[in-house]
């Protein structure tokens, strides 16, 4: 078991005398709380806060981490809170053990693999500070050291969170040891066969191996030296994951796996051109293997790697492969970013890391000059994964959202009727408003009712694409819906007054110019228009107010065209337009000396109307032209009149017998009476409107006429 004076000796060597103190007080503290409990293994369980300790001391990690290691369990597992940690140790470290705990309730392994990358990132961002996550994965490579204690199932489960979430986190942050021993580890539980037939084969070449590398060494050194070039020669057996990874990958069995060690030329020089000289001498020495070099220098990995790779052909005919870097550079390689969190007095690469931070600065693009280590860290959190936040469903999957999302947003990503359903929101249990924030961390649950609408107010709450456009479709439908309700009712009612039914009227043939004419596609999209109000049901009905009213509507422009020779007959001139088809408007029947005015209707001529007749009013402005009469021979022209009398006997005799001394036609009378009133409606043929004037007037001088008007139809 590792002992406190272990962690203190390691740590005197870099930490002032101070800070020994604080970690001797936590280790006290530590000890009293966590008393009486034992770990699985039967050891006492401060043995792991203390093993955890030890990983940061050996990591060369500032105060502050080292104390956190010692207390990680302390809020989760013992009596302690975090004010009582806060009081004793200070903020700085009672913010790093809450930040722990949070994490530590936090499981992943039942996850799908895929939702792995959100869930890695999901911890990152809830790390406020990185030394959480330095702390939880050393807390994470001992427990996955002492792992055999557990029962075979909780074993599986661990190692596979450990495999798809931690050892790819501790790549994330650049810290390549902690990954090989995590993904060993995990390695281990998850593919023991296979691990334990690696382990026997790389035990039993051991002499052979070491033989060899040894050998290569040597040549490197001495080529090294005719160079006059500093630097460690490293020869080493890869990690077993990544051994296995190749076998796998490649379909090669262990005897074949000639890359098995792994060369590193790490230079005292800064100068990275030192590494190209290096590179081009031993490409000299053995002949590089095309297509396998990487030049690591010149573009880092996202982790800000720093290297020059490449495989050679060894002196055996086998593939070598070899990494060419500097010391800063393979600091960096080994620690990432732990290495930024080093104590930072009696530090010896101080330049060379200042050197690595600004490089991955610039790497992540991030502008402003960085004083603040913590501003550092969130400078890097927001370039890694720039502005989301990671929510749980209740079923304890984890979805990424952009910041600003909110429990809409979070309703549509599970479904577009949860999101039209959505009438509220819990998260961690609690109500809250639709348009709260989510946070890192929430459990969000969604309260749906059936038949419940989006409001367009949602859309100033909701960030996601998704959850925006689902809504406009939803309320465009809505909106389409509502309108074609209105269209049709607009325009029946409209085609009633004309005496005509729209719903008989579709089929005809008529109906396709009107949609050519609008620009429409279908009858749905004619009548939505008209709801909408971009299209008048007057300008709709006018298509078929032309011809007679009968019930089944007539094509027009084929009558039309069968009897063109009745059109010069009709009195009426255009100026400049020979030859144009005329029709009277049935609405107003015009007659000579009426006011008029024409409607272009597209395909079928002028409709000629009043002046004061309403239609004209709903009508085109622009296809309505000025039309004149041109009465060179007579014509009879329909009139409408009304005639109110006291009812008395041979009345309608009397004003039938007026009309006719003017010798016009009574083409239609009806009389009805009501309380000794008669109203009488006369259609008539007249030639003009001097002539209809003359036949009113003479009307009007007969006994009991109380009024008489002609009519229009509105
Ligand atoms: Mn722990």
């Amino acid at each position: 078991m590792l002992r406190i004076t272990d962690i203190l000796d390691k740590a005197q060597s870099y930490l002032p005398a101070k800070e020994l103190e604080m970690i001797e007080k936590a280790y006290i503290y530590s000890a009293t709380v966590h008393q009486g409990q034992v770990r699985l293994s039967g050891e006492p369980y401060l043995t792991h806060p203390m093993e955890v300790a030890g990983i940061l001391v050996d990591m060369k990690l500032d105060a502050a981490t080292i104390i956190s290691g010692l207390l990680h369990d302390t809020v989760e597992d013992t009596l302690t809170t975090q004010e009582q940690v806060e009081k004793e140790f200070g903020k700085d470290v009672a913010f790093l053990v809450g930040g722990l705990t949070k994490l530590s309730r936090i499981s992943f392994g039942s996850q799908e693999e895929r939702l792995a990358e959100n869930f890695r990132k999901m911890i990152l961002a809830m790390s406020a500070d990185i030394r959480i996550l330095l702390v939880r994965l050393a807390d994470r490579i001992h427990n996955m050291r002492t792992l055999q204690y557990h029962p075979p199932d909780r074993r599986i489960y661990i190692a596979k969170e450990t495999m798809e979430i931690y050892a790819p986190l501790a790549n994330r942050l650049g810290i390549n040891w902690m990954k090989m021993v995590l993904e060993d580890l995990a390695f281990k539980y998850l593919y023991p066969e296979e691990y334990s037939d690696l382990s026997r084969r790389i035990v039993k070449t051991k002499q052979s191996r070491d033989r060899y590398t040894d050998e290569v060494k040597n040549v490197i050194i001495r080529e090294l030296e005719k160079l006059s070039i500093k630097g460690e020669v490293e020869g080493r057996a890869k990690h077993f994951y990544s051994i296995f990874k190749k076998m796998q990958e490649q379909h090669i069995n262990f005897d074949e796996v000639y890359d098995l060690i792994a060369f590193r030329l790490i230079l005292d020089s800064d100068n990275v051109k030192t590494c190209y000289e290096v590179l081009s001498s031993v490409h000299a020495l053995w002949k590089p293997v095309p297509g396998r070099f990487k030049d690591y220098i010149a573009m880092p990995k996202a982790n800000n790697y720093q290297s020059l790779h490449t495989t050679v052909i060894g002196p055996y005919g086998e593939r070598l492969e070899i990494q060419i870097r500097t010391k800063a550079m393979h600091e960096w390689a080994e620690k990432g970013i732990a290495a930024h969190w080093k104590y930072k007095e009696g530090r010896t690469f101080e330049h060379d890391e200042d050197t690595q931070i600004k490089k991955l600065r610039e790497t992540l693009e991030v502008q402003q000059e960085i004083k603040d280590p913590r501003e550092f860290m969130s400078n890097l959190k927001l370039a890694l994964f720039p502005e989301e936040v990671y929510v749980f469903t209740p079923n304890g999957d984890v979805r990424a959202f952009p910041k600003g999302a909110t429990p809409i947003d979070f309703a549509y990503s599970i479904h577009s009727d949860v999101g039209n359903q959505c009438i509220g929101a819990k998260v961690n249990r609690n109500i809250v408003p639709l348009k709260y924030a989510l946070q890192n961390g929430d459990r969000v649950e969604i309260i749906t009712q059936i038949g419940h609408h989006p409001s367009k107010d949602w859309l100033k709450y909701v960030v996601t694409t998704r959850a925006i456009s689902k809504i406009k479709n939803w309320i465009n439908l809505e909106k389409k819906k509502s309108s074609l309700a209105l269209g049709r009712d607009l325009l029946d009612k409209e085609f009633k007054r004309h005496g005509l039914k729209f719903t008989n009227l579709v089929k005809a043939e008529e109906i396709k110019k009107i949609f050519v004419e609008y620009g429409v596609n279908s009858l749905d999209d004619l009548v939505s228009q008209v709801g909408y109000g971009r299209i008048s049901p007057k300008q709709v009905v006018n298509h078929f107010l032309v011809e007679d009213t009968s019930k089944t509507p007539v094509p027009v422009l084929e009558k039309v065209k069968k009897k063109p020779e009745a059109v010069p007959s009709l009195g009426i001139s255009l100026t400049g337009i020979d030859d144009v088809m005329v029709k009277f408007a049935k609405c107003c029947n015009p007659i000579p000396g009426d006011d008029i005015a024409g409607y272009i209707s597209r395909g079928r001529g002028i409709t000629v109307h009043t002046r004061n007749c309403p239609h004209i009013k709903n009508l085109d402005i622009d296809r309505i032209v000025d039309i004149d009469w041109n009465v060179r021979e007579k014509h009879a022209y329909p009139v409408h009149i009304k005639i109110v009398s006291d009812d008395r006997k041979g009345i309608l005799t009397e004003i039938s017998s007026t009309i006719s001394s003017f010798d016009v036609n009574i083409s239609y009378a009806q009389v009805e009476t009501i309380d000794m009133i008669a109203t009488c409606n006369f259609m008539i043929d007249v030639n003009d409107l001097k002539q209809l004037n003359q036949i009113l007037s003479a009307i009007k001088q007969l006994k009991s006429v109380k009024s008489i008007e002609r009519i229009r139809k509105s």
